[in-house]
C-alpha cells in the first residue's frame, strides 16, 4: 500500500467521522426544537384556562349585581309598606321598578355568558388539553428515539476513533502531518485529478507539470491552488 492508498483509507474513516459528529452536534438541537414546540402547546393550554376563569369572575359578578339590586328591592318594599306620603310612595315605587330591571339585566346578561360564552371557551380548553396530551406523546417519543440514535452516534464514533488509530498506522508520518494540517481547512483532502488535468476539489486546472508527477504516482502530489493530494487510478 503506498501512501495516497492509506491516505484514501484514512480519509474514508475521517469522512464517516465528519458526518456522525455533525449529527451529534444535531441531535440535541432537534431535541430542544421539540421541546420549544411543545411549550407553545402549553402556553395555548394556560391562556384558554386563564380565559375561562375570567369569564367564570364576570359571571359570578352579574350573579351578584342581580343579587344585591334584589336586596335593595326588599328594603324598598319594607320602607314602602310604612310610607305615610303619596309622593314617597311613588318615588319608592319608581326606585323599585328601577332595580328590578338591574336585576333583570344582570340576568340577562349572566345568562347569555353561561349559554354561549362558556361552552365556547370551555371547548378551547379541552381542545388545547387535548392538542397538548397529544403533541406530548409525540414530543415524548421522538426525543427517546433522538436519544438512542445519539446513544448509537458515540458508540459509533468510538469504534471509529478506534479504526482511525490503525488507519494512520499506516500512513508514513510526513504524509500524515501534511493531510492532517490540511483537513481542518479543505475537505476533502485526497481527491482525483481528471482527465483534464482539474484538481477535483477546486476544480482548477494543474500545470502539466504537476499533472506528469500525479501520473508517475510520485508521492504526495498536492494541488498547485489550493494544496489537496491528488491521485489518478490507483
Ligand atoms: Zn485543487
Amino acid at each position: 500500500m503506498n501512501s495516497i492508498e492509506a491516505l484514501i483509507g484514512l480519509q474514508e474513516t475521517d469522512g464517516l467521522i465528519r458526518d456522525l459528529e455533525r449529527e451529534a452536534k444535531d441531535l440535541p438541537r432537534r431535541k430542544a426544537q421539540e421541546n420549544a414546540r411543545l411549550k407553545g402547546v402549553t402556553a395555548a393550554v394556560e391562556i384558554a384556562k386563564s380565559q375561562l376563569e375570567a369569564l367564570r369572575v364576570r359571571i359570578r359578578e352579574t350573579e351578584e349585581d342581580a343579587s344585591a339590586s334584589r336586596q335593595r328591592v326588599k328594603e324598598l318594599k319594607t320602607q314602602q309598606a310604612t310610607s305615610n306620603s303619596n309622593k314617597e310612595y311613588q318615588q319608592l315605587l319608581a326606585a323599585i321598578e328601577g332595580l328590578e330591571h338591574e336585576a333583570d339585566a344582570a340576568d340577562a346578561r349572566g345568562f347569555a355568558l353561561t349559554e354561549d360564552e362558556l361552552p365556547r371557551l370551555e371547548r378551547q380548553l379541552n381542545e388545547a388539553e387535548a392538542k397538548l396530551a397529544a403533541e406530548r406523546g409525540g414530543v415524548d417519543g421522538f426525543c427517546d428515539e433522538l436519544e438512542g440514535r445519539l446513544a448509537e452516534v458515540k458508540a459509533e464514533l468510538d469504534r471509529l476513533a478506534e479504526e482511525r488509530k490503525a488507519k494512520a498506522a499506516l500512513v508514513p508520518p510526513k504524509s500524515l502531518l501534511y493531510y492532517e494540517r490540511l483537513r481542518t481547512k479543505r475537505w476533502p483532502v485526497v481527491v482525483t485529478l481528471n482527465a483534464d488535468a482539474v484538481c477535483e476539489g477546486c476544480h482548477l486546472k494543474v500545470p502539466p507539470s504537476t499533472e506528469q508527477m500525479v501520473e508517475h504516482k510520485m508521492e504526495l502530489v498536492a494541488c498547485t491552488n489550493c494544496g489537496r493530494l491528488l491521485y489518478r487510478d490507483l
